[in-house]
């Protein structure tokens, strides 16, 4: 999500809390909740507490999350907070089975604790009369399974119990609530990353996500046809958001596990164009029409790799007619090399993301061959299927 749409609210445990724009949709439904039900301006208000109340919870949720996997060494990016939930976005999952257990239901049980801790204050707050009303509250919410504040309840209880009394059981009850919901196991939903993890105890972790991801996927399915049905919109984005991502997930710990298994031998190009410095620019402007190769190494009198003549340079020489120049003039000098045991990992950030155009790949000392762009994708398409 581009931070562009999103406000921080403050650092907390050294983590930046982003709030989503669509985050103002919140205050809007509580206004108009409010209007729709005859809510006097107090009341209106405790409901707008109340909804800022529930996403404190889901906040220490997602801090639930994020300290759990700092303790195993993986940094949280930030959080961001969204209408339908929140998202702890760490750096990346910790891949021992049991310790993504930890993190993924270190965030249901924060939920548990505040269930309990605002049922105990209510406990404390009211007696008597008071008391049962709270607990008939929270028994009507149970029943109705959502959590959501319900009109009828607010119309009949309206009088007697308004302000804390109301929300407070509600809030208990959207504790257990989000609970119930996160331990759903579709992926990525907390439940879902506890299976996966279940499952990566026995199989492996490629073949669990594999799993975790088809009953995700599965399960995203049940709740957009069931949230278009029932007109339970939040639900169907729920799962569109779930499938879409069960979906990436899956495709990247493939790749992951793909990057793992090959080195940098494995994609590379034994056979490729050698320039000489002297050359003139003829004849890669020539050998790029052909479209073979677009990058390409440069060498000495003495055969030593000097530099790496890239597209974009061609190009310039190109537009300019400078056929007659010598590659020197438009060869860059410094050469990515890379042992022909190098993880694809380092090869990929080099190509993906820092935009190097070609690698040379060296065997002790022994230019052995290239790796490009063309060659990356071309190896993708043939192993990742
Ligand atoms: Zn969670």
């Amino acid at each position: 999500m581009p931070m562009r749409s999103s406000l921080k609210l403050f650092t907390w445990f050294g983590i930046p809390v982003h709030l989503h724009w669509s985050f103002g949709l919140i205050f809007l439904y509580a206004l108009w909740i409010g209007y729709a039900n005859n809510l006097d301006v107090l009341n209106t208000i405790w409901l707008m507490v109340f909804f800022i109340a529930l996403f404190a919870c889901v906040l220490l949720h997602e801090y639930g999350h994020a300290l759990t996997a700092r303790r195993y060494g993986v940094r949280t990016q930030d959080i961001i907070l969204t209408p339908i939930g929140g998202i702890a976005r760490l750096e990346r999952m910790p891949e021992k089975p049991m310790q993504e257990f930890l993190v993924a239901i270190a965030g249901p049980m924060v939920n548990v604790v505040l269930a309990i801790l605002l049922f105990l204050l209510g406990k404390l707050l009211y007696q008597g009369d008071r008391w049962m009303l709270f607990n008939w509250i929270l028994e009507q919410n149970m029943t109705f399974g959502s959590g959501e504040s319900d009109p009828e309840v607010i119309e009949e209880v309206g009088i007697a119990a308004t302000g804390l009394l109301f929300y407070l059981p509600v809030l208990v009850v959207t504790n257990i609530a989000l609970v119930v919901f996160n331990l759903i196991p579709a992926f990525p939903m907390d439940g879902g990353r506890i299976f996966r993890a279940l499952l990566a105890m026995r199989m492996g972790r490629v073949r669990a996500t594999q799993v975790a991801s088809w009953l995700g996927q599965g399960i995203a399915v049940l709740f957009v046809v069931i949230g278009l049905w029932k007109s339970a919109f939040t639900l169907a984005l729920i799962g569109f958001f779930v499938f879409t991502t069960a979906r990436a997930e899956n495709n990247m710990v493939r790749l992951d596990a793909l990057v793992r298994r090959f080195k940098a031998r494995d994609l590379m190009r034994p056979q490729f164009t050698r320039l000489s410095i002297n050359d003139w620019m003829q004849t890669p402007i020539a050998l790029l029409q052909q479209g073979l190769e677009r990058h390409f190494l440069v060498f000495d009198l003495q055969d030593h790799l000097i530099g790496v003549l890239e597209e974009p340079q061609i190009m310039a020489a190109m537009k300019k007619h400078d056929l007659s120049a010598e590659i020197g003039q438009y060869a860059k000098p410094q050469v990515n090399v890379v042992t022909q045991d190098e993880r694809l990992e380092y090869v990929f950030h080099l190509l993906q993301q820092r935009g190097v155009g070609l690698l040379a790949v060296a065997d002790q000392g022994e230019l052995v061959g290239v790796i490009d762009q063309a060659g990356l994708q071309n190896f993708l398409r043939l192993n990742a299927g």
